[in-house]
Order: structure tokens, then sequence, then C-alpha cells
């Protein structure tokens, strides 16, 4: 069986203790992970820490190509991520080499955003006071990024931290979800033959309380970007202190539908944006208001379409959906079924477990407190209610302690100003499902969705620091 280590200073460390990963699928082993201990947890922030003024002094353009080598890498070992990201996730073949693609693009992005890093000059004399100075700011790396990801995108939301940490010359200890260190192992060596100096990108393995507590207390780290559930999110933050922190966090994504609308040219993207990636998306649309107009109409055709889609082995490239992440999300998505069952609710087609996989599962009239309304199922898990108006449409959208995107079809412009102007989420996609997404937009949440942005650009903002410097010329 194939053992991986811990990736400190530029290379293997071993661990005392190693644990079996297993196939979300099959319930094989199919690796040992290295389990590190917080003495082993300092030595990566140590690494970090001692490399990240190197790192800071290296030119823009450097920077810049080193990106642009762990792209063209990428590019070429692209079958073997795609093959990674399905055995330690079950991800769907088919969506593997999707996320690869994205994470391409992401680094791609970051290595275009690492020449562009500037501040901007301060009109002084707009103040009485400030005649006789000019000024500028400027951005500096924040110094050690402690950047801790989830199982769901394994490659692209490492590349959604890395990248921009790196483009904005900041050194960053990686610890990715137990469940999928294999990407992160992968890309970390790849950074190496990129060109990447040792010790700036260092990736430790083992349980979030252990590796996660660690980073987050150490004053060696300048700052946590985390992206996972709001639990341990804000758990973080409550440990955090002073210390600057980016929350990328949950959800119950909603979407809207107007009367009016082309059923068919959406159904496709209904699908898409409730089952893909077995609905473990933290955009995934897990609420549907449709219009009572078109209700059933849409209703019938969407349970239809979903009936259509091939559940099985995660490696055939004709499977649609595979098992859930683990046995323990497999039995809650369940038990919130049998709630939602026991309350009235119809399912309309799903609701069954084989093996691991559960049916995609769509269900009507669940009341807003139910769990699979109110809470993040992170499975996949549809719920859809008739409206009679847009108005009450956005108001049980924002009945939700969550708010990350929300997505309206409509032919109406006044009701597409209404909802972009009434909807309290981070974006509203106007003719689209809620599950958008492209690597470049401003991306996050408000409410219990998190705090900060990220798309490159964006998270180069929050990894760095504003300095002002001003001249007297009097
Ligand atoms: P999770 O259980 O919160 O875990 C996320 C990461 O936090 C993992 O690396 C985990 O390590 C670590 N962790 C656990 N306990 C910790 C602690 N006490 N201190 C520090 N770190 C700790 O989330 P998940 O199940 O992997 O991912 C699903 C969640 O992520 C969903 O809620 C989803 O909405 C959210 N998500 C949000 C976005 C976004 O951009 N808003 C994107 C994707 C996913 P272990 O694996 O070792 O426990």
């Amino acid at each position: 069986m194939v053992k991986k280590h811990l990736w400190i200073n530029g290379k293997e460390v071993q661990t005392e203790d190693y644990s079996p990963l297993y196939s979300p699928y099959t319930r094989e082993a199919i690796a040992e992970i290295a389990v590190a201990s917080k003495e082993q947890t300092q030595q990566a922030i140590k690494a970090s820490f001692d490399s990240k003024d190197g790192f800071a002094k290296m030119p823009a353009f450097e920077r810049a190509q080193i990106l642009e080598n762990a792209v063209t890498l990428l590019r070429k070992h692209f079958d073997e991520a795609a093959e990674i990201i399905t055995n330690e996730t079950s991800k769907p073949i088919t969506f593997s080499k999707g996320e690869v693609s994205r994470t391409i693009e992401t680094y791609k992005f970051a290595a275009e955003e690492a020449k562009r890093i500037h501040g901007e000059t301060i009109p002084f004399d707009a103040a009485s006071g400030g005649v006789g100075r000019v000024g500028y700011t400027v951005r500096n790396p924040i110094g050690v990024i402690g950047a801790i990801t989830p199982f769901n995108f394994p490659m692209n939301l490492v590349a959604h931290k890395v990248g921009p940490a790196l483009a904005s010359g900041n050194a960053a200890v990686l610890k990715p979800a137990s469940q999928t260190p294999l990407s992160a192992l992968f890309i970390a060596k790849l950074f190496q033959q990129a060109g990447l100096p040792d010790g700036v990108l260092n990736v430790v393995t083992g349980p979030g309380r252990t590796v996660g507590d660690a980073l987050v207390e150490d004053e060696r780290v300048n700052m946590i970007t985390f992206t996972g559930s709001t639990s341990v999110g804000i758990n973080i933050r409550n440990k955090a202190k002073l210390k600057k922190t980016t929350l990328e966090l949950g959800s119950n994504a909603a979407l809207i539908i107007d009367q009016n609308v082309n059923i068919e040219k959406i159904i496709d993207r209904c699908v898409m944006g409730a089952f893909s990636n077995q609905g473990q998306v933290c955009i995934s649309l897990q609420r549907i208001y449709v219009h009572e107009a078109i209700h059933e109409e849409f209703t019938e055709k969407f349970v239809e379409a979903t009936k259509k889609l091939k559940l099985g082995d995660p490696f055939d490239p004709e499977t649609y959906i595979s098992a859930l992440i683990s046995p323990d999300d497999l039995d809650r998505s369940l038990n919130w079924i049998e709630e939602a069952k026991q309350n009235n609710a119809r399912i309309l087609t799903g609701g069954k477990a084989s093996r691991n996989i559960l049916e995609p599962t769509i269900i009507q009239d669940a009341a807003a407190e139910l769990k699979v309304s109110c809470q993040e199922v992170f499975s996949p898990i549809v719920t859809i209610n008739k409206v009679f108006s847009i108005e009450e449409a956005i108001s049980h959208v924002n009945h939700s302690r969550f708010g990350l995107q929300a997505g309206i079809y409509t032919e109406s412009v006044t009701n597409a100003l209404l909802a972009s102007n009434k909807l309290h989420v981070g974006a509203v996609i106007i003719n689209d499902i809620p599950t958008f997404r492209v690597d470049h937009m401003p991306y996050g949440g408000v409410k219990e969705s998190g705090t900060g942005r990220e798309g490159i650009r964006f998270a180069v903002e929050e990894m760095t620091e504003l300095k002002l410097i001003v001249w007297n010329q009097n």
C-alpha cells in the first residue's frame, strides 16, 4: 500500500503514526497517510517562517513564472491529477477532469495576478493639512499563511489558497481535509518541479483539531484562510484572536423560477446544480422556489430528467452520481429525508441508498424548519416549493442563516432588479443557477456563509497588507 508522508521544507518527512485512507466508493484502503503531531506541524510552520522573507523579495516576474510552470506541469499530468481526485473523493471522473481544468485556470489567473499587485496614489492636498505632501500605498505580503481546505474540491480549492498566496509573495502551510490529502501532496511536489524554493509551501496531514489548532494558535502564522463548514469556521475565528481570517463556509443555496421561463432550457442546469459532485458543493442547489404558474410542469420535467442520471462507479465516464464522502454523511442524509417524510413532505424521486450512493432526491413541500430546508444538506437532495410571487420567493430565500449565492430565472427585468436588490447573499446570479462559479470572480458569503472573498485578485487583497508612504515636500 502506498505510504504518504508530510511535505516539509521540500522533503518527505515520516511520522510515528499513519492512518488508512479509504475510497468512499469501494470502502477499501487506498493509501496510508501520515498523521502529524503538534511538533511536526510547528516544524512546517518554522519552514514557512524561515523562507518567507527570501520569498517576499523574489521579483514578481519570477513568482509569476513559477506559477506558469505549475500550469504547464498540471496540463502535462492532467489525467493523473483527475484520477487522484476520483480516487480519494469518488467524484465521477468526468467531474474530476472538470476540476483539473478549473485548477489550471485558477493557477493561470494567479500567475497573471502576480504581475499586477500595486497600490494607488493619494491626493493629499484634498485636505488642508495635507498640502505639500505626496503619498501612495503599497501592498506587502502578509507573511505565513495557514491554509485549511475541505474535501469537496481538493485540487481547485487548494489552488484558491496556494495560488494567491504564492502570487503575492507569501509562504504557506497547507492542511488538507483528512479525506483528501493526495491531491494536496501531488500539487506540493509539482510546485517543487516548477521551481518554488523549498520551505515556501509545506503540507501537513492529520486531524483538523491537532493540525488546525496548531496553525491557528501559532504566532508565526499571520493569517488563516479556511474553507469548510460553518461550525469549524466559527471555532477557528474564536481562537484566531487578532489573526486575519478568511472564512469560506457553507450554505443552503436557493433558486427562484419566475413564470414565463422556458422550462426546457433550464432543466439540465438545475440537475447539474443540485446533483453534481453528489450535491457536495458549497453552492449546490438545495432549495427551488417555483412560480405557481409553471410549478407543476417544472417539477414533472425536473423529476423525469433526474431519474435518467446514472449512478455507480466513479471511474466510469458515464457515471453522474457516485458515493457520498462517508457513511456518516449517508446516514445523516437518510435521517433528514426521513424527518421530511414524517412531516408531510413528499419524496418525488430518490430517498434511498444503495451501498454508499444516495439516489438523487427531490422533495416537495418541505417546511422551512425541516433540516433539508434550513441546514446545509451537502448531498444530492433538493427541495421544491410553490410560490405565488417573486416577493414571496425572495423572503423564503432570505429566511436562512446562510447567504452565499442565489439564482433567479426570469424574463422580467423588474423582477431581476428586485431580486438583485433584495437577496441577502454574496452573489445574485440572474438567469442561471446559484451554483455558477468561475475562478476569478469575487466569491464569498454573508451571514453564516463566511467573511472575506476569494477569486484570485480578491484573495490577493486579503493576503497582503496595505502600507501608506507619505513624502513631506514642505
Ligand atoms: P470541515 O469538516 O469543516 O473540514 C474542513 C477542513 O477543516 C478540513 O481540513 C478539516 O480537517 C479541518 N478542521 C476540522 N476541524 C478543525 C479544527 N478544529 N480546527 C481547524 N481545522 C479543522 O468541512 P468539509 O466536510 O471538509 O467540507 C464541507 C464544508 O465545506 C461544507 O460546509 C461546505 O459548504 C464548505 N465549503 C465551502 C466553500 C466556500 O467557498 N464557501 C467551498 C467548499 C466547501 P479534517 O478533515 O482533518 O477534519
